[in-house]
């Protein structure tokens, strides 16, 4: 099922991880069961005791779940090879991109460690690891992990760093760190590494081909690819550890998904590839159009050559993806203004679903961050975060051309 060789990234993200329905309905359906049955008392025992595969307890997983993992690392390690032969992934589905996050930290963790990390992390990431995982006698080293020197340095100087968490490109300035340059210097020094590929997709990055350990993903955005369920997902390449560390961390923490929002997620994924065709095309062309707008002071999109990680996106994404912010000149004012003024572009945060999305940080999201703070952070009073979507591109930019000044 799983082990054909697929030609392209589209088929497999639409036949990859499928099984025969038992009751030969085309599509996995909804298994809304919380517990498997045994035919006898000594079944169970077998399925237990791992001697038998077979379902249990849905908090575990169930067969609409199943499916989604085996999708998710099906394209995770497309065409990905380690010593001669295809690199294999397990995947666990988790009710969220913040449950599979928790997954990874108390797997991978123990008290006293330090995660490496960079600035720009997903705004849920970041609280985690101060007001979670600090409690706990963790602690989090926030650099800026373009600098490989120091990098480097970090790692040789202090033994308790165990996890170096990356994530790229990062909000909002489409911030990149080099995959594959951080995951060599992490092994060297005995590290391991995570990488949370949601703005990026496996159609677009695929962090196992650098060498990095684990990937997590919010399936919300992207993936599932039209706004209709939560989702997040672990995936890793040491087999033995997702089997044991990784599982009993998912199945303790309770953080499962569900038959329904992994039905939405494996039907969104079979269109990843002609989705993400269509984001792509159009982003490119309204960074260019918004680059050239005389009431925009900047284009933060990893796309443009003036971008500073231009080059390390080119390295390791096969398109720079559908995600930016842009400045206006005339500040918060001009930013209300402007999101106030659209008429086919959707206001709201989150990111990843067909229409094109704009959000207002300064307004919205990190309205409560107090504006130093958020400076720090590269969120100007007129920055506007923008997914871009797969309408017809003339819409995009006529809605473009009319809101703004
Ligand atoms: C949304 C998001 C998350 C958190 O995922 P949830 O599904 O909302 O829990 C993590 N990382 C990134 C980059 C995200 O965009």
């Amino acid at each position: 099922m799983m082990l054909k060789n697929f030609k392209g990234f589209g088929s497999l993200a639409i036949h990859a991880g499928h099984i025969q329905d038992p009751m030969y309905a085309h599509l996995t359906p909804l298994y809304a069961s919380s517990t498997y049955v045994y035919d006898e008392a000594e079944q169970g025992m077998r399925r237990f005791s791992g001697k038998e595969p077979g379902y249990i307890y849905s908090r575990w997983g169930n067969p609409t779940m199943s499916e989604a993992e085996r999708k998710i690392a099906a394209m995770e390690t497309y065409r990905i090879e380690k010593d001669g032969q295809p690199l294999e992934a397990m995947a666990i589905l988790h009710a969220s991109g913040m449950a599979a996050i928790s997954s990874l930290f108390m797997s991978t963790l123990k008290s006293g460690d330090k995660i490496l990390t960079h600035y720009s992390l997903y705004s849920g990431t970041e609280q985690y690891m101060k007001q979670l995982l600090e409690p706990l006698g963790l602690s989090a080293v926030i650099v800026d992990l373009r600098d490989l020197e120091l990098a480097e340095k970090m790692l040789q100087e202090d033994p308790q760093i165990r996890l170096v968490y990356l994530e790229t490109p990062a909000n909002p300035t489409l911030q990149c760190v080099d995959l594959q340059a951080l995951s060599t210097l992490a092994k060297q020094y005995g590290k391991i590494t995570a990488c949370d590929n949601t703005f990026a997709t496996p159609y677009l990055q695929q962090p196992f081909k650098y060498g990095v350990d684990f990937v997590i993903h919010s399936t919300t955005k992207f993936l599932n690819g039209h706004g209709t369920a939560i989702g997040g997902v672990l995936v890793g390449t040491d087999m033995e550890f997702m089997q044991t560390t990784a599982t009993r961390a998912h199945r303790l923490l309770g953080g499962n998904s569900n038959a329904f929002d992994a039905f939405l997620l494996v039907n969104g994924m079979k269109t990843l590839e002609v989705r993400m065709q269509r984001h792509c095309e159009n982003a490119m062309q309204v960074a260019n159009y918004l680059d050239s707008h005389g009431a925009i002071s900047k284009v933060n999109y990893n796309g443009l050559s003036s971008h500073p990680d231009y080059a390390v996106s080119a390295k390791q994404m096969s398109h720079p993806g559908a995600m930016m912010s842009f400045e206006l000149k005339d500040g918060f004012d001009a930013g209300v203004r402007f999101m106030n003024r659209l008429q086919l572009c959707t206001r709201t945060v989150s990111l990843g679903t067909c229409d094109t999305l704009l959000s207002h940080p300064a307004s919205m999201s990190h309205s409560s961050v107090p504006r130093e703070q958020r400076l720090e952070y590269g969120i100007t009073d007129g920055l506007i975060r923008l997914s871009v979507g797969m309408e017809n591109i003339e819409d995009i930019l006529e809605d473009f051309q009319q809101a703004l000044p």
